[in-house]
């Protein structure tokens, strides 16, 4: 069995939460710009595949901006665990989460074991 977060956990997470998150706006940002561009020079009338391509490279951004909102979304409620004292702790069994997997996933809100179930159960 894993132990509890200690104080100094706590703001080792809070800070490479922060952090992710940081990265993660920034990216949308960026994201945003190529989905919604309407860079319409750079669409050849001439040459439809240029059309076809760049609408791929839109869907494309658009699907990793829905994938980034949504992590942004878990890293703002792993936040909020911080500030309530429950985060670390496995919503599923109420265990302490390894600090291997929050190392790796610093919002996960699950143990591994809890995360199979709830993933075998959709
Ligand atoms: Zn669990």
């Amino acid at each position: 069995m894993s132990k509890k977060l200690n104080a100094r956990d706590l703001e080792t997470y809070r800070g490479l939460l922060t952090q992710l998150r940081r990265e993660l706006s920034g990216d949308i940002t960026s994201l945003e710009a190529d989905a919604f561009s309407t860079d319409g020079d750079r669409l050849s009338v001439d040459n439809p595949a240029d059309i076809g391509s760049e609408s791929f490279a839109q869907e494309f951004s658009l699907e990793l901006l829905q994938r980034d909102e949504a992590t942004l979304t878990e890293i703002d409620e792993a936040l909020g665990r911080v500030v309530a004292g429950t985060y670390g702790l496995c919503e599923g069994c109420a265990e302490p989460i390894p600090k291997v997997r929050l190392n790796a996933v610093p919002h996960a809100r699950f143990c591994v074991e809890c995360q199979r179930k709830t993933e075998r159960r959709r």
